[in-house]
């Protein structure tokens, strides 16, 4: 019998898992794809916002800074990137700098630091900014980070705590029993007196599985242009528009590993599985962000892509224990600010749903990170290939990823076995040339290291196995 099982693997379960690892607790994760943070937690704007953002009253103005200024810490401990390069907030015209008087009053409501900026002092910062912006709000504190690695690297540390995690399982259906649950998925079953419920665009599929029909998800699509490294002159800071009721509008982002994200739209959708990028919704986001910055270098396209928040029928993020069912735990409509919340989720939890939780007095606090290679040094870069030639064997040329750091990722506590898992980890496949190179060298180490036929690698699902039968091949891997 388990004491907790947190359903889903995206950002916020990872950070429940990972703070109930603190305590002594038996903790399963139950995640239905072959990889955690395969869902929106993949396909966001990764921004840690501060916090000006939400409505007065809301759990989401309630968290979002407590989040936010839980992260730099967790990030140094999980050996994962944080950087706090700022945000702008643009106003055009009189109505864009009324919205920018109401951000300033809740900024100042919640201790949150910004300045204002005026065009002599921005455009020196941002000589990109479209000179025709009257007024910027600027929060110097706003920070980027990876969300894949930093769900994975929660996980890590968590399992190296003592979470269980189970891929691949798909909870189905749930059975109220005499010491808590019973939740049956394709093919097994767990047993269990807490559930939390962190399904994302699933969640009230899951919720529903006991009867509980108090709340709705709604898909709300966001599509986005990433352009090349090449790019990354055109901003240092993050460029918003005046927030709308749609939301913060379409951004532009420089992200950790120094491409630029423009995006992302917000159109609702109805089916659950529809991130596919659309003409219209990309020139949406074409003449939005132009309007924001001068001439934006298109033809350094290197991918588009669209992620799905799960927006509540509740407008806030929806955090209860089911009335009828104790210690039912709903973690619901989890929108945006949803990761610069996750950390003040995770204890918001903890502190309100669960009594007299005992610490463990051996709790493994740090991890170490992947490497980085290129990153590095010459000298240090030569002494490390000396002590591994596998070091000087370059797997993805666009991002210049080696062999080892694939090898070092893939022993891991949570072993990726996919193309995908190994690219949201480490980037082969995130450059210019989109895997087209490095992908079948990876299925080569992946099967090497993991003893599997290079036929079972799959790219990301179950049954998206890449090889039909051996062929010539590259030899570069032995
Ligand atoms: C376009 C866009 C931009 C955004 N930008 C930002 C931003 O800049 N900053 C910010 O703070 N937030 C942002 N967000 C919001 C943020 O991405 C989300 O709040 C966050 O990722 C939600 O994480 P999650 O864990 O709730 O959901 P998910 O990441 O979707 O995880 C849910 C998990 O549950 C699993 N699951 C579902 N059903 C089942 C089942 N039946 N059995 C087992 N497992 C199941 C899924 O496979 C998935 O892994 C953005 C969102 C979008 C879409």
């Amino acid at each position: 019998m388990n004491d907790v099982i947190i359903i889903g693997g995206g950002i916020i379960g990872a950070f429940i898992a990972h703070e109930l690892s603190h305590y002594k607790l038996k903790i399963t994760l139950l995640e239905k794809d072959n990889d955690v943070a395969n869902e929106t937690t993949m396909a966001n704007s990764a921004i840690i916002h501060t916090g000006y953002d939400p409505k007065d009253g809301t759990l989401k103005a309630k968290l979002n800074p407590i989040g936010h200024d839980l992260y730099k810490q967790i990030c140094k401990d999980l050996d994962v990137p944080y950087k706090e390069i700022g945000a702008y907030v643009v106003a055009f015209d009189d109505n864009d700098i009324k919205t920018l008087e109401e951000l300033k009053t809740r900024a100042i409501n919640r201790n949150i630091i910004y300045e204002e900026l005026y065009p002599d002092t921005f455009l020196k910062q941002e000589p990109n900014l479209n000179p025709e912006i009257k007024k910027v709000l600027s929060f110097p504190t706003t920070a980027i980070i990876d969300p894949m690695q930093t769900c994975v690297a929660l996980i890590e540390n968590a399992i190296v705590n003592g979470l269980k995690v189970f891929l691949n399982q798909e909870v189905k259906a749930i059975e109220p029993i005499q010491e808590g649950y019973k939740i049956k998925t394709q093919d097994k079953e767990y047993q269990t007196k807490y559930i939390i419920n962190c399904a994302g665009i699933n969640s009230s599929k899951i919720a529903k599985m006991i009867g509980d029909n108090s709340f709705d998800i709604i898909f709300r699509k966001g599509e986005y242009y990433v352009l090349d490294k090449k790019a990354s002159y055109l901003t240092k800071h993050i460029i918003y528009p005046c927030p709308s009721t749609m939301g913060k509008g379409v951004l532009i982002v420089p992200t950790v590993h120094g491409n630029t994200l423009l995006g992302p739209t917000a159109f609702d959708v109805d089916d659950s599985l529809d991130t596919s990028t659309t003409l219209n919704g990309l020139e949406e986001v074409k003449t939005k962000v132009q309007k924001l910055i001068k001439d934006i270098p298109f033809n350094l396209t290197i991918r588009t892509f669209a992620g799905l928040r799960a927006k509540g029928s509740i407008d806030d993020f929806i955090i209860y224990e089911n009335e009828n069912h104790p210690h039912f735990i709903n973690v619901a409509g989890i929108d945006s600010p949803g990761i610069a919340s996750a950390p003040a989720i995770a204890k918001y939890v903890i502190d309100n749903f669960f009594n007299e939780l005992q610490p463990k007095e051996n709790f493994i606090k740090t991890r170490k990170g992947y490497y980085n290679f290129d990153s590095l040094d010459d000298e240090t870069k030569a002494q490390l290939i000396k002590e591994n030639p596998k070091f000087g064997h370059i797997i993805c040329r666009c991002e210049k990823i080696s062999e080892q750091e694939i090898i070092d990722c893939i022993h891991r506590p949570l072993v990726p076995k996919t193309i995908k898992a190994i690219k949201k980890r480490i980037r082969p496949g995130m450059g210019r040339c989109q895997g087209g190179f490095c992908a079948p060298l990876v299925i080569k180490i992946l099967a090497r290291e993991l003893s599997i036929n290079p036929k079972d690698i799959c790219y990301d699902s179950i049954n998206s196995n890449i090889l039909k039968q051996e062929s010539k091949g590259d030899d570069h891997v032995e």
